[in-house]
């Protein structure tokens, strides 16, 4: 006879979580500063309520499980409504990235099949430009309230507060199984269209449990969290879930993201921990310095999205005591895949091989493994040095895109289960990944590798330099050479020598750049990371002045 005994079967879906917030921390707050411009501030109960409200209000619009519901908005407690209410009764919630073209925005909607779109009163008037290119969206809810409500020819067009206003705050939530989709994003689409990822109830919990992990993003109820990278790139890398199942209170940024108004928000409301991609850090470290300020409330920064310079990383834990979690992920892996939290053998090292440490990116949390092979697809050696291709597979990583895009329509998994990152990496012998490039980036010289990544980061160490890239250029004898191509900080002049000499004795003499452009401004794409893509086109027809 078999063994008698059982334990639940506790469905992991992500109502559960604002759910557990509102019953255990009904007080704790989301702070959030509006477009409208107040700075609204609402408990956990609040949201849950108006939460639930959004959940009726999509219902009585026919709205069901598995049906797509977009948003275009900045982070803020509106959009996290949004997001439980859809959520809540089954239904996907698409975040769509306003940063994108119009055309583009219309395409995703589309290949998403979206019917209902909340958006924030900043996109109007670029939606209203393509709004005939929306096939599928039956009603567009405005994020404001009836008095801000802008004339509109939106089909259907309502202000939130008058479509969620009197609606009831009882709803089921949760009825289904833990594996029904709950989230939808796309990756940036720098090669061809973009592929959705579709998140489920569960990998999304999951997830949630991981960031929580003390060595991963290092929140407790005692903290307030500042997410300013949004809720539309890779779910504000979780923020939004983890905050509300640990307590942490969330400062919301709204649309304002320049160094001064992030720096208000830090400092008025005592923020502990916040988490942006490097450029954002480079305007706030900017703010900072022309306004002889410091961060005495700041404990902590997660910073991820594309590698960290390790003069930004100095400056928060030199000058302001602020420590760094370097972050590796990908929209594919929800997006947690690494963090630089120090091992005990690490943390044992003088303070600079920490530092030396911590400009890798970090170490898988469980719940994420990792390998790296060569183009043949063979294990290589966890020795530090030894790079390649970066294999993932896990508890909240992508198995197929959404409609089976990028896959012939199925998995984009080997026979093993893994996930191509498209990353160059090396792991050592404690999990430590450092990123050396991506694959489609990587400069190939004489059949060997050169990282970009690492010529950029010693690049923007120079004191005059705001932002570098290193891009391959045709050369006849080696295939290809770097050129690096910089932005000089306003009203900085330099000499391509000058530049060349801060790389020197960092990287190896044959990675040193045939040449250097001066830009006035080196494209960004969506998630605010270097457009390789929109800097190999410009120079494209590049002639390198050594051969
Ligand atoms: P996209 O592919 O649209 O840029 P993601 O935001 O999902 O979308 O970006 C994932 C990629 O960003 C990774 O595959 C990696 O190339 C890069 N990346 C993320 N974090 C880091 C980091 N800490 N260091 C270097 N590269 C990073």
């Amino acid at each position: 006879m078999s063994i008698i005994g059982k334990m639940q079967d506790w469905p992991l879906t992500v109502n559960k979580v604002i759910e557990h917030a509102k019953i255990n921390y009904p007080r704790q707050r989301v702070i959030t500063r509006t477009v409208e411009g107040p700075i609204v501030e609402k408990t956990y109960s609040e949201i849950y309520d108006r939460s639930k409200q959004v959940s009726n209000a999509l219902k009585g619009d026919g709205i069901k499980k598995e049906d797509r519901v977009a948003t275009l908005a900045w982070n803020g407690c509106r959009h996290m409504e949004t997001w439980f209410g859809a959520m809540g009764i089954g239904a996907v919630l698409h975040t769509i990235n306003p940063r994108l073209h119009p055309d583009q925005i219309a395409w995703i909607a589309n290949d998403a099949e979206d019917k209902v779109l909340f958006v924030d009163l900043t996109f109007l008037p670029l939606i209203e430009a393509v709004k005939d290119k929306f096939e599928t969206v039956e009603r567009f809810v405005i994020y404001c309230d009836p008095e801000n409500m802008p004339a509109t020819e939106l089909k259907n067009a309502i202000a939130y507060e008058l479509y969620i206003d009197g609606q009831s705050q009882e709803c089921v939530w949760g009825d289904f199984d833990e594996t029904t989709p709950c989230g939808l994003c796309y990756t940036s689409g720098t090669t061809g269209n973009p592929k959705g990822v579709l998140y489920s109830h569960r990998s999304n919990v999951l997830h949630t449990l991981m960031t929580g992990m003390t060595d991963a993003l290092g929140i407790s109820i005692h903290d307030r969290v500042l997410p300013i990278v949004p809720m539309f790139h890779a779910n504000a890398w979780g923020l939004t879930f983890a905050c509300p199942a640990i307590g942490a209170e969330m400062v919301m940024p709204g649309p304002a993201m320049d160094g001064a108004s992030i720096y208000e928000m830090l400092t008025k409301y005592k923020v502990t921990i916040s988490a942006a991609v490097p450029t954002v850090w480079l305007m706030l470290l900017q703010h900072l310095e022309q306004n002889d300020l410091q961060l005495p409330d700041l404990t902590r920064v997660v910073i991820g999205g594309s590698a960290v310079p390790e003069r930004i990383l100095r400056t928060f834990q030199d000058k302001y005591g602020v420590e760094v979690g370097h972050a590796w992920g990908m929209t594919e892996t929800s997006p947690l895949g690494t963090i630089g939290s120090l091992t005990p053998e690490q943390k044992a090292l003088d303070y600079d091989s920490q530092i030396t440490a911590k400009l890798k990116q970090g170490r898988p949390p469980f719940g994420v493994e990792m390998k790296i092979v060569d183009d043949e697809g063979k294990d290589l050696p966890r020795d530090g040095e030894t790079s390649g291709h970066l294999l993932v597979r896990g508890m909240a990583v992508v198995d197929t895109y959404y409609k089976g895009a990028g896959g012939d329509g199925g998995s984009v998994l080997d026979e093993d289960g893994w996930f191509d990152t498209g990353d160059v990496a090396n792991l050592d012998d404690q999990g430590f990944m450092q990123i050396t490039d991506r694959s489609k980036d990587v400069i190939k010289s004489g059949g060997e590798w050169i990282s970009s990544i690492d010529i950029e980061n010693f690049a923007v160490g120079h004191d005059k330099v705001a932002n570098a890239a290193a891009i391959g250029i045709y050369h006849p004898k080696w295939d290809e050479r770097p050129l690096l191509i910089v932005q000089l900080h306003e009203g900085q002049t330099a000499t391509k020598e000058e530049i060349l000499k801060q790389l020197e004795g960092k990287i190896a003499k044959w990675w040193t750049p045939d040449d250097v452009a001066f830009v006035d401004a080196i494209p960004l794409g969506a998630t605010g990371k270097i457009n390789k893509l929109a800097l190999r086109e410009q120079f494209k027809d590049y002639k390198l002045p050594t051969y």
